[in-house]
C-alpha cells in the first residue's frame, strides 16, 4: 500500500527509522496528472532501489503565467492508484507552505544555460524549478533521483546543480516517453482541443525531419503551431510551441 505522507516531520520519521543506513531510496519529484511519461521513472525507481518515493507538488515559483497555474490538471484519486499498480512505497503530498516557509526569500539561480530555451520568455521558471527541486532533494534525502528527457533543459540544470552544490544524490536522466501517435505524453495533452490534440504529433514529425532549422519553423507555423523556440543544443532538436494556449515542449537527437 502506498503511503500518503502530508508532513516533512511525518517523513523524518519514517526515514530515520525505516530508511537511513538500511535502504535505498529512489525519488521521482512530480507535478500530478500522472501518465506514462512520469510512470516510466517510477518503474526505474522501483526496479533500481529498495524504497521509491514520489511527490506531487504543482510548483507554484514556476510558473510565470498565473493562467497556466490555475489551470495545471490536477488528478490526484486517479495518481494515487497509479502509483499503488507500481509499487511506489510512499506518495509526498507538500503544501505551499511547507515548501516555502522562507516566503520564497531563497533562490537558487543559475546563470547562465537557465536564461536561454524554455528560460528566455518564462522569466524565473528555473529559479523556481531549481529551488524546488533543491528544497525536496534535502528533504527526502533519496540516494537517486530521477527526471525525464522530455525537459531535457530542466533534466541537465538539475544535474549541474547537483554537482555544483555537491549534492549527495545521483541525478538519472529518462527516456522521453511517447504516446503511439508519437506525442511526447505531457500533463498539459489533455488541455489541448480535440482538434489540436489531433495536429499535436506533428511537433515530433517536423522536428524529426533533418531539415535546416527555418523551413522547420516555417512548417510548424503553417500546420498553425506559434513556435516559441525551435534551436540545435548539443547535437539534439529542441523546440516549444503553442497550439492554442496550451504550451507543448520536445526534442530529439539531430
Ligand atoms: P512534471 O510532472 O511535468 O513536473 O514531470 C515530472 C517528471 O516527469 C519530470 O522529470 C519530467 O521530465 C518527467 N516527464 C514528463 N513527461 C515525460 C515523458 N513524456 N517522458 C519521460 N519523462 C517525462
Amino acid at each position: 500500500m502506498a503511503k500518503v505522507i502530508e508532513s516533512i516531520s511525518e517523513w523524518n520519521e519514517i526515514y530515520n527509522r525505516e530508511i537511513k543506513g538500511k535502504k535505498s531510496l529512489g525519488f521521482v519529484p512530480t507535478m500530478g496528472a500522472l501518465h506514462k511519461g512520469h510512470i516510466s521513472l517510477i518503474k526505474r525507481s522501483v526496479k533500481e532501489n529498495d524504497i521509491t518515493v514520489c511527490s506531487i507538488f504543482v510548483n507554484p515559483t514556476q510558473f510565470n503565467d498565473k493562467n497556466d497555474l490555475k489551470n495545471y490538471p490536477i488528478t490526484l484519486d486517479a495518481d494515487s492508484i497509479l502509483l499503488e499498480n507500481e509499487g511506489c512505497d510512499y506518495i509526498f503530498l507538500p503544501t505551499k507552505e511547507m515548501i516555502y516557509p522562507d516566503n520564497y526569500r531563497y533562490i537558487v539561480t543559475e546563470t547562465t544555460f537557465s536564461k536561454t530555451l524554455c528560460g528566455a520568455h518564462r522569466e524565473g521558471h528555473f529559479d523556481g524549478v531549481l529551488t524546488v527541486v533543491l528544497k525536496l532533494l534535502n528533504i527526502v534525502r533519496c540516494n537517486n533521483a530521477y527526471f525525464g528527457e522530455k525537459d531535457w533543459q530542466q533534466y541537465n540544470l538539475i544535474k549541474d546543480m547537483a554537482k555544483a552544490l555537491f549534492l549527495d544524490c545521483n541525478i538519472i536522466p529518462c527516456l522521453l516517453i511517447r504516446e503511439p501517435d508519437g506525442l511526447a505524453y505531457s500533463s498539459r495533452n489533455t488541455l489541448l482541443t480535440p482538434e489540436n490534440r489531433l495536429k499535436a504529433p506533428q511537433l515530433y514529425r517536423v522536428i524529426s525531419s533533418n531539415k535546416p532549422l527555418d523551413v522547420m519553423k516555417e512548417d510548424l507555423r503553417n500546420l498553425g503551431f506559434r513556435v516559441d523556440y525551435l534551436e540545435e543544443v548539443e547535437g539534439r532538436i529542441l523546440v516549444a510551441a503553442y497550439l492554442g494556449n496550451v504550451r507543448l515542449i520536445d526534442n530529439v537527437q539531430r
